[in-house]
């Protein structure tokens, strides 16, 4: 893990317009869409306290999926608002970042989470297929199922290269004259009595503000602390696996999508070869949970023995040696629903917060647009409702952490009931 102090590569000092805390993959998008939508008529500062492109978060890696399909209507909403803003930055750059591959739901046939995700895309107008587990097997002999399951496919999902991602969101910002700092903590934000002014003290300096943006993952209540919030979130120790299969052929993105399987107990999901030679697969949520200061970046070795099981049953062309495991965090509200905000109930209008419940990459472009909206107008046109910031999921001490039902230890445990 990088040190966040003592390495800062500029002084830092003055007034800024809007910071944002945290340039992870929602803090860098929020930064693109704050300097497209202010450009030079605004002085914008993005804080990141190690460098960016750092492997300690939530964000880092070769490839993170994107789909509309999802269970929950607001989020197929917000997939279709994510994948325009992909399309922007992409245009915007000149340069692809989404491979629309493909992605695909399987779940135990007649399953409550298929039904809703059906009914989710109709009333969204979404185009897909939906097959029985022997029409889907034809169609991919990647996959062994049979017909206990049943598979959707949404032909526009795909995935998106994370890392590329964010650096592109942050060179376009610092191209429309946003400044970037890594490798700069921040450790207290204070308001000015007389001002209103937030005075923004990091490792590199001090610096004024007159709007923050808290994007800062799985230290998140770290820095909401300073305004006297505190958000219930669970931080697990998440990994995935990379299987250097021997028949690439059949695992790249022309033949490969992306897809989910979600259980009632383990859930796993996984990726064509992209970025590195091996096909990435991976549990769901399963890890233990961990603070984003104290754990360890070991992989888990149950983790790794059940994806084995589970890639030799089900996808055994593409089993092999491991070309990389790599752990990172997921930070989840205990109902895995985003929080997307502004403090305006704790008296803070002026400053928003975004924090993903394990599933955020591929909003991490509109949520910086949503951001950006909460930011400048105090509105936004997106649906955000279900995010809240005063939920009760968020406000009630006694509702039930969704987060943990489904991990490792949780299943095995039940195994052994
Ligand atoms: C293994 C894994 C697989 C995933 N797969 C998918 C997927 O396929 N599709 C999908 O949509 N989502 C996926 N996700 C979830 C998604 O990646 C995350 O929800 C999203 O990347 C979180 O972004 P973030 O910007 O909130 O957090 P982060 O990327 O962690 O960024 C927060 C940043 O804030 C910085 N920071 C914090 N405090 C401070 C401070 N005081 N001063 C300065 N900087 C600070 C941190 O250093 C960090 O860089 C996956 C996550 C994991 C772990």
């Amino acid at each position: 893990m990088s040190s966040p102090t003592g390495s800062c590569s500029e002084t830092l000092d003055g007034h800024y317009d809007y910071v944002v805390v945290g340039c992870g993959g929602i803090g860098s998008g929020t930064l693109y869409w704050l300097a497209r939508t202010l450009g030079q008529t605004k002085r914008i500062l993005g804080l990141e306290q190690f460098e960016l492109g750092h492997s300690n978060g939530g964000s880092q890696d070769y490839s993170r999926i994107v789909r509309l399909m999802y269970h929950v209507e607001a989020y197929t909403k917000l997939a279709r608002e994510a994948m325009d803003a992909w399309h922007i930055v992409e245009q915007e750059a000149e340069h692809k970042l989404v491979d629309h591959c493909g992605s695909i739901q399987l779940t135990e046939k007649g399953s409550p989470f298929m039904v809703d995700t059906v009914q989710a895309a109709i009333k969204q107008g979404m185009k897909y297929e939906h097959l029985t587990g022997s029409e889907f097997n034809r169609r991919y002999p990647q996959f062994k199922v049979d017909d206990s399951v049943e598979a959707l496919i949404d032909p526009e999902g795909g995935l998106v290269d994370a890392a590329q991602a964010n650096a592109v969101h942050v060179a376009l910002a610092r191209q429309r004259g946003a400044t970037v700092v890594d490798k700069c903590k921040v450790f207290r934000i204070q308001q000015q009595s007389a001002s209103r002014l937030y005075e923004i003290a990091t490792s590199c300096g001090k610096v004024t503000a007159d709007k923050i943006i808290v994007t800062a993952g799985a230290w998140a209540n770290q820095a909401l602390g300073n305004f006297g919030v505190h958000v219930p979130l669970t931080i697990t120790q998440e990994q995935v696996q990379y299987y250097a299969t021997p028949h690439i052929q059949d695992f790249l993105p022309a033949k490969f999508p992306v897809w989910i399987w979600v259980h009632d107990n383990l859930s796993f999901y996984g990726l064509p070869i992209h970025g590195i030679m091996g096909v990435k697969i991976a549990i769901d949520c399963g890890g233990a949970a961990v603070t984003a200061d104290q754990r360890s970046f070991t992989p888990d070795k149950l983790n790794t023995e059940k994806t084995d099981e589970f890639v030799k049953k089900f996808f055994p062309k593409a089993y092999g040696p491991k070309a990389l495991v790599k752990t990172c965090l997921y930070t989840m509200p205990p109902d895995r629903n985003f929080v997307v905000d502004t403090l305006a109930g704790y008296g803070h209008p002026n400053v928003s917060v975004c924090v993903g419940g394990g599933h955020a990459f591929k909003f991490a472009s509109v949520l910086g647009k949503v951001l950006t909206d909460l930011s400048t107008k105090g509105r936004t046109a997106t649906d955000i409702a279900l995010f809240s910031l005063y939920r009760t999921a968020l406000t009630d001490p006694n509702y039930p952490d969704l987060c943990r039902q489904f991990s490792i230890e949780a299943v095995e445990t039940k195994s052994k009931l």
